[in-house]
């Protein structure tokens, strides 16, 4: 036992040490050359972190899917019904101070007051001229994909075109049409898994085979995905090094867009490390810390992949292994947790657009902030969990203050090490989850386990 327990600890602390000699290794080399590093230099020394992201990304289709059904199939409906209202309580009031914290922090903060902002700074970003609704329409669309083989590579999106005298704007000229973008179809796959595993739990006997057949098949993705954990110390050093060579200018951290940052950095930290370990010891007088560190490895690499879907397999694994919390818990809401329930996210989104209207020099008004608090939760539940989904859907928080997706570009700077940080707190907000709904339902879950082993017996 003493044993293993070291070989656990020891994959953490070689993965903390990645992240640490990854961001040394990166300033080293980036300050030992005067020019910029050629595209070409940075994919050679991103390829090792390169090949772990793809051999995780790999496994999270497989994984969820089989998770997820082996975990609501196995489970009594009025067991899985308790977990889900647990976790819906959970990720609505988790949610929701994330928004409240990251608007109040941006009301007070103020950090893009005084600075009027005329010019875009940083890379274009394509404008799809789409609205709040349209996005939200794709949204529930994809929930719901006609071809599920498609769903595991394509998300559907709408777009729209002005006609080619656009000086001149007549609506009703405007084409709308929709196209497929390179993305597993995630929110699609996670709806369908959850309606089989219902319909598997319902129908009990009659589809015992299937779900043996599904259950074992979760098992052997478990057992890959622990072989693939060990490469996560050197996955992670590189995918950090290679950002810090390839990335423009880390003096526009401490510049510019330096409180803006500060603002958004200190209330993710804030909320995942202070409020969401608050939260846990409140509902269910739990020692957050014994979480925290039990976390360790996903945390890292949530902040070396900048993906809570990547890092899942890790979670999951971090739950059950160190935590102890029963797998018919973690893998029923850690798959949904790391699509929708996204609490870095929802306080970055809020932060963000408050501060782009204070650099366009708007003052919104309460009715505005309000529009703020609802497009951001859709925005946060709508991130796919991969690098900057949530930069992608902040154009739904833009358009409903009525500022122009453009404006995305303004924070675009510092965005690829904000959504490190957010993830890590999107990754811990679905942790801190699996313990309460596990301590909440842990009378049904020993009742059935009682249920389910009596059976066996009998058989
Ligand atoms: N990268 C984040 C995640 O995977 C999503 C975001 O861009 O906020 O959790």
């Amino acid at each position: 036992k003493c044993l293993s327990c070291l070989r656990s600890n020891l994959l953490t602390i070689l993965t903390l040490i990645g992240v640490v000699l990854g961001s040394a290794l990166g300033i080293i080399l980036r300050s030992s050359r005067d020019g910029p590093w050629t595209q070409r230099e940075v994919n050679y020394i991103q390829f090792v972190g390169d090949l772990f992201l793809r051999i995780l990304k790999g496994l999270v289709l497989p994984l969820i899917v089989s998770t997820l059904i082996a975990a609501i199939g196995s489970l009594d409906l009025s067991v899985s019904g308790k977990m889900a209202r647990v976790g819906g309580i959970y990720y609505v009031i988790t949610t929701t101070t994330a928004i409240v914290l990251g608007i109040v922090l941006a009301v007070t903060v103020k950090p893009g007051a005084n600075r009027n902002e005329k010019e875009g700074s940083g890379p274009e970003i394509s404008v799809r001229n789409v609205t709040t609704v349209d996005t939200l329409l794709d949204l529930v669309r994809n929930m719901f994909p006609p071809n599920y083989v498609q769903a595991c590579t394509q998300q559907y999106q709408t777009v729209v075109t002005p006609p080619s005298d656009y000086d001149e704007p007549d609506i009703y000229k405007w084409k709308m049409s929709y196209e497929f973008v390179d993305s597993m179809n995630i929110i699609g796959c996670v709806v369908a898994a959850v309606a089989f595993g219902i319909a598997i739990s319902s129908l009990k006997e009659q589809a015992i085979h299937v779900q043996k057949f599904i259950n074992d098949f979760s098992v052997i993705i478990m057992k890959i995905t622990s072989w693939v954990i060990w490469l996560s110390p050197i996955g992670v050093l590189f995918l950090i090094c290679a950002k810090l060579i390839e990335i423009d200018d880390l003096a526009v951290l401490v510049g510019k867009l330096g409180l803006y940052f500060v603002t958004v950095l200190g209330g993710i930290l804030f909320h995942g490390f202070v409020i969401l370990p608050l939260i846990l010891f409140v509902a269910i007088r739990q020692n957050p810390i014994r979480l925290i560190k039990n976390m360790g490895q996903a945390i890292a690499t949530a902040f070396g992949t900048s993906s809570s879907s990547a890092t899942l397999p890790v979670t999951i694994r971090c739950m059950e292994e160190f935590h102890g919390i029963d797998t018919r818990v973690t893998r029923f809401l850690l798959p949904i947790g790391a699509t929708i329930n996204m609490d870095g996210t929802a306080l970055y989104e809020a932060t963000a657009a408050i501060f782009i209207s204070q650099l366009r020099g708007l003052t919104l008004s309460f009715g505005q902030i309000i529009a703020v608090a609802i497009t951001a939760t859709a925005a946060s539940i709508g991130a796919a969990g991969i690098p900057q989904a949530g930069l992608v859907t902040m154009v739904m928080v833009l358009d409903a203050i009525g500022l122009p997706a453009e404006d995305v570009s303004l924070i675009i700077a510092v965005d690829w090490l904000l959504d490190r940080f957010r993830t890590v707190v999107n990754i811990m907000g679905d942790a801190y989850g699996t313990a309460i709904v596990a301590h909440y339902a842990r009378d049904e879950l020993a009742r059935t386990r009682k249920e389910s082993l009596n059976e066996f017996q009998k058989a």
